[in-house]
C-alpha cells in the first residue's frame, strides 16, 4: 500500500529548474523555488473508528456545514474525512468583502479559517478545509507554504469538480473552467483513487499513480504548467490590478503562453493514450474500444476553454504523431 514511499525527497531535488508560477504578489507571475519537502502524509491506523468530533454552532452558516459533512459521510469512509473531524474543531468561519473579482471566497489553511463574500462560495471552501493536512501544509493535491504554492491549479479544477459532484444544483466558478478539464482528464487515468488521494492531502500518492505514464519530471513540468495558467485566469478575474494589461497582452500574444497551453494538452493526450495502451495491452478493452476511445477523447476536449474568453485547440501534428507510434506496435507501451 505505501510503495509510492519509493518517490524520495531526492527525487525532487534532482529537478534543476521549474517553471513555476504564483500570483501572490497582487496577480503578478513570479518564479517559486521548486518544492523540496513535499511529505506522505501518514494516518492513524484507528482512523476507521474515529468518532465525529463535537463541534461548535457556525451560526449563520450552521445549515451550509451540517448539509456539507451530511453529504461527506454518505458518501465516503470515515476515514477520508480524518483531517475534515480534524479541522472542523477549529475552522473559523467569516463574512468578509474580497478584494479578488469573481473571488467569492478563501481559505487559509495556515489560519483554518474560510472568509465569505457570497455564501454559495461555502462549500469548494469547506472541501479546501477537509482536505488540510495537520502540519498545514498539503491542501488537497496543493503543496502549499506562507509564500509559495505548488498545483495549486490542478487542486482548484479538482476542488471545484467534486463540489459540482457533491452539490450538483450549485452554479461553478468560470475562473476554474480550465482546471476543472485537466482534473477531469487526470481523474480518467487515476480513476476512484483520485478522490481518496485528495482527502488524504497525498500528492505523492498522486504523482504515483501517474509515473506509469510519465516521468516525474514530466509530472512536475505539468502541474507547473497548469500553475501558471491557473495564476494567468485568476489575474483576469482579477482585472482591478494594474498587472493585468501585462496579463492580457501575455494571453493574446505571447508565444510562450502558447507553448505553455500547446505543452499542458500534448501531455494529458499522451498519458491518456498510454493508459489506453496499458487497458489494451492488459486485454481490458479491445483494439476497437481503443481506438475508439481515441478519437472520442479528442472529441471531447478539441476545443477546451481557459481563462474567461480564450479557447484552446489541440496541437494535431503532435496528436497524429503519438497516435502512429502508439498504434504501429501496440504491445509495447
Ligand atoms: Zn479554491
Amino acid at each position: 500500500m505505501d510503495n509510492h514511499e519509493t518517490i524520495s525527497q531526492s527525487n525532487y531535488e534532482s529537478i534543476e529548474s521549474l517553471p513555476a508560477f504564483s500570483n501572490k504578489r497582487k496577480g503578478k507571475l513570479m518564479r517559486v523555488p521548486k518544492p523540496i519537502d513535499i511529505k506522505k502524509i501518514t494516518l492513524p491506523e484507528e482512523l476507521k473508528h474515529v468518532q465525529v468530533p463535537e463541534r461548535k454552532n457556525f451560526g449563520l452558516y450552521e445549515r451550509y456545514v451540517a448539509n456539507f459533512i451530511n453529504a461527506l459521510e454518505l458518501k465516503y469512509p470515515k476515514e477520508y474525512l480524518f483531517h475534515l473531524y480534524q479541522n472542523i474543531k477549529s475552522l473559523e468561519i467569516k463574512a468578509e468583502e474580497i478584494e479578488i473579482l469573481r473571488c467569492s471566497g478563501t481559505y487559509s489553511p495556515r489560519i483554518n479559517t474560510i472568509a465569505l463574500e457570497e455564501e454559495s462560495a461555502i462549500y469548494h471552501e469547506l472541501l479546501h478545509m477537509a482536505t488540510t493536512s495537520s502540519d498545514r501544509k498539503h491542501v488537497g493535491f496543493e503543496y502549499y507554504t506562507l509564500f509559495k504554492s505548488f498545483n495549486r491549479g490542478l487542486n482548484e479544477g479538482y476542488t471545484e469538480l467534486l463540489k459540482k459532484r457533491l452539490f450538483p444544483g450549485k452554479k461553478s466558478a468560470e475562473t476554474y473552467a480550465f482546471n476543472m478539464t485537466v482534473a477531469e482528464i487526470i481523474e480518467k487515468i487515476v480513476g476512484p483513487k483520485m478522490e481518496e488521494l485528495f482527502f488524504k492531502a497525498d500528492l505523492l500518492g498522486l504523482i504515483h499513480e501517474l509515473t506509469p505514464y510519465s516521468s516525474e519530471d514530466e509530472i512536475m513540468q505539468f502541474f507547473s504548467n497548469v500553475d501558471f495558467i491557473n495564476a494567468m485566469n485568476m489575474s483576469y478575474a482579477g482585472s482591478a490590478y494594474p498587472t493585468s494589461l501585462f496579463v492580457r497582452k501575455c494571453a493574446n500574444d505571447s508565444e510562450f503562453v502558447k507553448n505553455i497551453l500547446s505543452e499542458t494538452f500534448n501531455y494529458l493526450t499522451k498519458i491518456y493514450f498510454l493508459f489506453l495502451k496499458k487497458q489494451f495491452n492488459m486485454g481490458t478493452i479491445t483494439e476497437e474500444q481503443f481506438l475508439n476511445m481515441q478519437d472520442e477523447f479528442l472529441e471531447e476536449y478539441s476545443l477546451v476553454r481557459y481563462g474567461l474568453s480564450y479557447h484552446f485547440t489541440y496541437d494535431d501534428a503532435y496528436v497524429e504523431q503519438l497516435k502512429a507510434s502508439l498504434n504501429k506496435d501496440k504491445k509495447t507501451l
